[in-house]
This record gives structure tokens, sequence and C-alpha cells, in this order.
């Protein structure tokens, strides 16, 4: 699973999903521990044995220290009992989406692709906090309902019951904000209410 963080880790970074030593990557482990992209680190010069192992206490078993934004992964865990990975990027499309006025739990973009409805699903949305602010992990259980998230002004937060799930429903996400961004001058056709409903069967 090391090694899995880190090729996904590098393949974010290769593509532009990263940039700095933003993001980062947990995995909740068959044992109840946790693996994490360690603080200060570079997806695209992670290495195996510099990822983070601890455990729900905190206390490091492997690795280098988690990432400080850990707190609200561990807030993830906790409201959704059966996922087993969180992905959180600051990738430049859904940070600007998270950017806008007047952002409401739901769809943030009205859906013109089956991809989002049935990858992203529904959005919740937490307020702007200044990074670190411990009250992000009780927005995090504020929004239980929701296992994608927009962090106002700041980016994307994807719970999924495995990794492969929560990478792929990130770069989703990141990918249709992009064409969102794209098309806002173009006459889009927007899925109707009847094709949305149909891919949520
Ligand atoms: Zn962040």
């Amino acid at each position: 699973m090391r090694d899995a963080i880190v090729a996904y880790a590098r393949s974010l970074f290769d593509r532009g999903f990263v940039v700095g030593s933003a993001g980062n990557i947990s995995v909740r482990l068959e044992d109840g521990t946790f693996l994490a992209t360690p603080t200060g680190s570079s997806f695209g010069s992670l290495a195996a044995d510099e990822v983070s192992h601890f455990n729900a206490e905190g206390r490091l078993l492997g690795g280098k220290a988690p990432t400080k934004e850990i707190f609200f992964h561990l807030a993830c865990y906790e409201v959704h009992p059966a996922i087993r990975a969180v992905v959180h990027l600051h990738s430049t499309y859904s940070t600007l989406l998270a950017s806008l006025e007047g952002l409401e739990d739901g769809m943030p973009i009205r859906p013109f692709t089956p991809y989002f409805v049935m990858k992203v699903g529904s959005v919740g949305v937490l307020p702007y906090r200044k990074p670190g602010d411990r009250r992000i992990a009780d927005d995090v259980r504020e929004k239980r309902g929701y296992d994608t998230l927009l962090m106002a002004n700041h980016g994307l937060i994807v719970c999924r019951p495995s990794l492969k799930e929560a990478i792929e429903a990130a770069e989703e996400f990141e990918e249709t904000a992009k064409l969102w961004y794209l098309g806002q001058h173009l006459p889009i056709r927007y899925l109707d209410r009847g094709e949305i409903e149909a891919l949520r069967l």
C-alpha cells in the first residue's frame, strides 16, 4: 500500500494535479492503523519508507510525521466508517471552483457529463478556515452526509472505500471543474433531470 500511495502521488504530481508540497493522501489499513503522505513532502519525490504509518491514537509507527492536515482526514474516517482512503488536493480548477461566491451543498457544477454524477455525486461545502484550524474537523463532521467536500478558498476532499476510487473521483472532479471553466462561454447542453436521475440508479 505504501508503494501504491507513492505511485499515485507521483502520477498526480506528474500531471500537475499537485504542486509544491500541497495536497495529501491517507489510507486506513485492515488493522485500523493509517498510512499518510508526510508533512512537507512533495508528491513528485516521495519515497515509500517516508510514508507515515501511525495508529488511531496518533502514535507514529514508521516513516515521517504525517501531513499537518491529517486531523481532518481522521474526521472523515470517523464519520464515514466504510471509507478506506481520503485524498485532499489544492488542484487548480477545483480550487478555483471552491473560491466562488455563494457555493452551496449539492452540485457545484450543473452536470453536463455523466461521469461527474457517477463518480463524484453531491458535494458538501465547508466554510473558509485558516489552514490548520481544528474547526475544519468539526466542519467535516457537520457535513457527514457528503463523501466529497469542497473547502472554500482551499481545495477538495474526497473520501472513498478504496484509494483507487478516491484518486479517480478526485481526478474526475478536477477534470470536470476544468471543463466547466473552459466552457463558460459555450452553449453547453446540460444533462436534464431525467438523464441525471438515470445515472444515480
Ligand atoms: Zn489543504
